[in-house]
């Protein structure tokens, strides 16, 4: 079963709540100060997606009386049970982990408490520096100003902020569409009155139909679920705050994966000329 608690810590945006409940919170809780719950995120300081685990935050005395609190049988089975709340006096909360290939890489999540109730008030690294995990090559291929709103986009999202960090967001999957039709057009895969127009001649407005006629351009995981992206082309008064932010994270993560196929593609192409060349040296000395 998936930690939600420790998804709230990791991925929430900066004032988010989320009530810890006795149970399945508490056992959560454990789960991550014991190390049992651990999660895989980029790494700033290695430059690569690592492991982390716990590394600080809540005395080993708290942590062994919320585990003995879930498990003495007494107080489970009494007919007048009573919440016992091992964190009733607590009014912040901290949660540092480690990264499993150097020790001194620490992510670090600051949170208010009040009641049950937790809310972000801070993390470092932000999340636009662990969101975009190979920065430098999606900015050559966005190009500085949309690789720019990329980032703006994520640290608007951070701060809770979802009609205009969706905006942003739009803009890069409509140029992403585009280049990439670009490339099928020039392949001669497609041409402009196919993906411009309907049979009917009418004018193609959504993008869910556009990404339906790249399969095989865009990644597999895009094109065989476009639906998703039909919220992509609403206008911006028939969006609200809570759809935006609900459609977030998988717009972003099917950016990324754009992005991520485009760098693979491009390291596959340096690796076949790198391979002619050597090829043609070889080749150029046996004559
Ligand atoms: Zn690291």
């Amino acid at each position: 079963m998936p930690n939600e608690l420790l998804n709230f810590i990791i991925t929430s945006s900066l004032y988010a709540e989320y009530t810890i409940e006795n149970n399945p919170g508490l056992e959560q809780l454990v789960q991550i100060c014991n190390k049992q719950d651990r999660f895989e995120m980029f790494c700033p300081g290695c430059g690569d997606k690592k492991v982390f685990m716990y590394d600080g935050g809540f005395s080993d005395v708290t942590v062994k009386n919320i585990w003995n609190g879930l498990h003495s049988t007494g107080s489970l089975n009494a007919t007048n049970y009573i919440k016992y709340d091992p964190l009733e006096n607590t009014d912040h909360m901290y949660f540092r982990f480690k990264c499993s290939l150097n020790e001194s890489h620490k992510l670090e999540y600051f949170f208010a408490k009040r009641g049950s109730k937790i809310i972000k008030v801070g993390q470092y690294p932000s999340s636009a520096d662990i969101d975009l995990p190979q920065a430098s090559r999606y900015s050559a291929i966005l190009g500085r100003q949309y690789y720019n709103e990329l980032k703006r986009s994520i640290g608007l999202h951070s701060h809770g902020i979802g009609i205009g960090s969706f905006v942003y967001l739009r803009r890069i999957i409509e140029k992403l569409v585009y280049d990439t039709f670009k490339e099928a057009e020039a392949a001669g895969v497609l041409t402009e009155l196919q993906f411009e127009y309907q049979a009917d001649g009418q004018h193609r407005n959504g993008i869910e139909e556009k990404i339906k006629l790249l399969k095989g351009s865009l990644p597999d995981l895009i094109t065989d679920h476009p639906k998703i992206y039909g919220v992509v082309s609403k206008g911006i008064h028939e969006l609200s705050e809570e759809e935006c932010m609900k459609y977030f994270q998988v717009l972003k993560d099917g950016i990324v994966m754009i992005l991520d196929d485009i760098v693979a593609k491009k390291e596959k192409e340096r690796a076949t000329a790198e391979y002619k060349k050597s090829l043609n040296e070889i080749l150029s000395k046996i004559k």
